[in-house]
């Protein structure tokens, strides 16, 4: 895929191969990691640089696929060793899941280097990872335009100095409401999202699986739904697609008008349902454009009630 005027996206994080074990059953050496998921969401929409780490046993062959959409490799260090490895199984509903196993393999030294021509790239991606890293890269880029990172509870728990110097370097904080909650140390998703923004992100996108993604920013709350699928196969990847979607869409469009974060909330949910209809990131790399605005309209046919919501006072 060839973008002409998009903006680049960097994305830093992890490749994988995953384990999982679905009600419907195991799938092994899947082709997995946040950054590979978020990388595949974004090309479609705009050029992305990938800063990672794999094994000797990662296929060139997903490397190469990555480069024909506009995925940039260059920053994909290859070492001599096993790619990570993630095991996880899910619930019969899918809603929840359990990490059986997690070998860091070469990703354990993982220090990322930003590539010198991948150093001005206006919009970053801080997967999850350490947060030290996570700063790590952004010593290594020019002020770029906007800061997008993800983080986890293991961080909150054991990071929590690193993870507040982070924070107020981040523009768009993205994570589950599990998260926020505890980040904040306060139940009330509203008032946890107020505290998180205290710390520093301008933005906070709380992700809620099923039940959609709530933002919140300077002028508000703003919700989108999760796309209604008949049949949900994997989850495993949906919150990298969403932060990727969301990105591809502030890369290929004006990010600093009012009303961005709020459109490209429906990109983000719109990629995170197409990655669970397939195992791994199998149906994320099928789908085209076309696809994506089938989908939008589907959204906006869900939230189109008519005009306003009149009644007689
Ligand atoms: P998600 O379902 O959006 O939380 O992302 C799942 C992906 O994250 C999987 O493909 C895993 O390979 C990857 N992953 C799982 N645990 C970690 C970890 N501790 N650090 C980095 N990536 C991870």
């Amino acid at each position: 895929m060839i973008h002409h005027s998009e903006k680049s996206i960097l994305v830093v994080g992890s490749l994988a191969f995953d384990d999982l074990e679905m009600p419907t059953g195991t799938f092994k050496d899947v082709i997995g990691g946040a950054a590979t998921y978020s990388a595949i969401a974004s090309s479609l929409l705009a050029p992305v640089r990938l800063v990672g780490v794999v094994g000797a046993d990662f296929p060139q062959a997903m490397l190469d696929d990555l480069g024909k959409r506009g995925v940039d490799t260059k920053g994909v260090e290859r070492q001599a060793g096993k790619t990570f490895r993630w095991h996880g199984r899910y619930s019969s509903d899918l809603a929840s899941r359990e990490t059986l196993d997690t070998q860091l393999n070469v990703f354990a030294d993982f220090r990322p280097k930003i590539p010198k021509e991948f150093a001005a790239s206006p919009l970053v991606m801080l997967g999850n990872i350490h947060p030290a890293l996570q700063l790590e890269v952004l010593k290594q880029v020019e002020r770029p335009q906007l800061v997008v990172a993800d983080t986890m509870n293991f961080w909150i728990q054991g990071e929590p100095k690193t993870l507040a110097e982070l924070l107020p370097k981040v523009d768009v904080l993205v994570i589950n409401d599990e998260e926020v909650r505890e980040l904040a140390g306060v139940h009330n998703l509203r008032r946890a999202a107020e505290e998180v923004r205290r710390r520093g992100p301008k933005a906070l996108i709380v992700k809620r699986g099923e039940h959609g993604a709530l933002l919140f920013d300077a002028q508000g709350v703003f919700f989108v739904p999760a796309y209604p699928l008949e049949e949900v196969c994997d989850p495993t990847g949906a919150g990298d697609s969403f932060a990727g979607g969301l990105l591809g869409y502030l890369a290929s469009h004006d990010h600093t008008e009012p009303h961005a974060l709020r459109r490209a909330m429906f990109f983000a949910s719109a990629m995170g349902s197409f990655c669970v209809e397939g195992i791994g990131p199998r149906r994320l790399l099928s789908i085209t454009k076309r696809d994506l605005r089938s989908r939008l309209d589907q959204f906006l046919a869900m939230v189109e009630y008519g005009g306003d919501l009149p009644f007689r006072e």
